[in-house]
């Protein structure tokens, strides 16, 4: 029996990885959930999964939540002490870390210096903070498990294999809603046509990251830090079916690529049941059904936040962080009508340009830097509308 601790229930990847829970409770306990809006939602996950505590934003939310739950209910609590008291609670063996933002940040390092596994579906935690993070896993001994479904794919793909046998890895992308839309043409999408994805179900920003393929230079960051390989060896190739989820090209000219229907669960199970699979009522691949795959080199120009994310790592230091923080600012104004779809890099770019502090030795320091990527992303907008 395995213990997990759920940050953001409620999401989409909280969502699907409490249905493998659901499917598999002779394996799995669930000893805390968090979620940061709908408490509906939560209720009803209480009900059915029984967590010891629970961890909601506001102390608001919180006693609305303990109303409803009366005596019997769990322990509620709120804010950063909640979600970090949940992500630390002594009975659990593995936290699945899928807060969406940097907001994830603190409560997935607390995990790890309680020395929890992790499964990691909030990529931003390493794009603003991946050197810390990985070292202090490290230190304490901490399993950092991916869920992203192209990191689950390259460390399928890596399972056997030796690190200094791997010439590159490749990152595959959908391409999102406008991969055939011309940059005349994406000056006029609105949030409406960017949430339209394609392949997948998602939360709201990353549906958003997915359009404007930051989501993937968020993604080859992640990458770097997970499998420790430079920006050089890091591409991306855009695969719009989704059914090729990554590959790693070793120096013999062999490609192993992982492959399956776009179902975050797939890369969900393996990361609470590594090294073991857990069976899923997935439809299986048909590939003579589907019969061509199709591969492209990705267009910077049009997606220009994958050029400053590579830009971003290669520079290393706060930039990173700044990017994330710029995007997340950018990407909430573009969701509220507040700025263009093409704005959303042109900020990003702006904040990044800026004279900043680079020194990045502990976690206050991303968060310092944070605090005034989104303070200045917030000017730009304001100086542009
Ligand atoms: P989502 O928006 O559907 O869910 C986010 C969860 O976090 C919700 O429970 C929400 O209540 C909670 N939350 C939001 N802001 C919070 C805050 N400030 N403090 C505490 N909790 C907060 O997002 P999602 O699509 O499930 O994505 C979650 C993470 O997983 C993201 O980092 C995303 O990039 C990553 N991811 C998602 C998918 C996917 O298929 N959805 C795939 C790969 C990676
Ligand atoms: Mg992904």
């Amino acid at each position: 029996m395995k213990n997990l601790v759920i940050l953001g229930s409620t999401g989409s990847i909280g969502v699907n990885a409490l249905d493998i829970v659901a499917a598999h409770p002779d394996k799995y306990r669930v000893v805390a959930l968090t979620a940061g809006n709908n408490i509906d939602l939560l209720h009803e996950q209480i009900r059915a999964f029984r967590p010891e505590i629970v961890a909601v934003l506001s102390e608001s939310q919180a006693k609305e939540l303990r109303r409803r739950l009366g005596p019997q209910g769990p322990e509620v609590l709120s804010g950063v002490q909640g979600l970090v008291a949940c992500a630390t609670h002594g009975n659990a063996d593995m936290v699945v870390s899928a807060i969406v933002g940097a907001a994830g940040l603190v409560p997935t390092m607390a995990a790890i210096e309680a020395g929890k596994d992790i499964a990691l579906a909030n990529k931003e935690t390493l794009v603003c903070a991946g050197s810390l993070v990985m070292s202090r896993a490290l230190e304490k001994e901490v399993r950092i498990f991916p869920v992203d479904s192209e990191h689950s794919a390259i460390f399928q793909s890596l399972e056997g294999h030796r690190k200094h046998d791997v010439r590159r890895l490749i990152l595959t992308a959908s391409g999102g809603p406008f991969c055939n839309r011309s940059l005349a043409e994406l000056s006029h999408v609105t949030p409406g046509d960017a949430l339209n994805h394609p392949n997948w179900e998602m939360g709201r920003k990353i549906t958003i990251d997915s359009a404007t393929m930051m989501n993937k230079g968020l993604e080859v960051i992640e990458a770097h830090w997970l499998f420790d390989l430079p920006a050089e060896r890091l591409d991306v190739h855009i695969h719009p079916q989704s059914i090729v989820h990554s590959m790693v090209e070793y120096i013999d000219g062999s490609v192993i690529a992982q492959m399956g229907v776009p179902d975050m669960r797939t890369p969900i199970a393996y990361a609470l049941s590594y090294p073991e699979r857990l069976p899923l009522k997935i439809p299986a691949l048909d590939l003579c059904e589907l019969g061509t795959l199709t591969f492209e080199k990705p267009d910077t120009q049009k997606f220009s936040c994958l050029k400053l994310a590579y830009d971003a790592l290669r520079e290393g230091g706060s930039a990173p962080a700044v990017l994330n923080a710029a995007n997340e600012v950018a990407v909430e104004a573009f969701l509220n009508g507040g700025i263009s779809f093409l704005n959303i890099s042109r900020i990003i770019a702006s904040v990044l340009e800026l004279p900043r502090e680079d020194e990045i030795e502990h976690i206050d320091d991303v968060l310092r830097v944070d605090r005034w990527a989104r303070t200045r992303a917030r000017r730009v907008i304001s100086e542009i509308s």
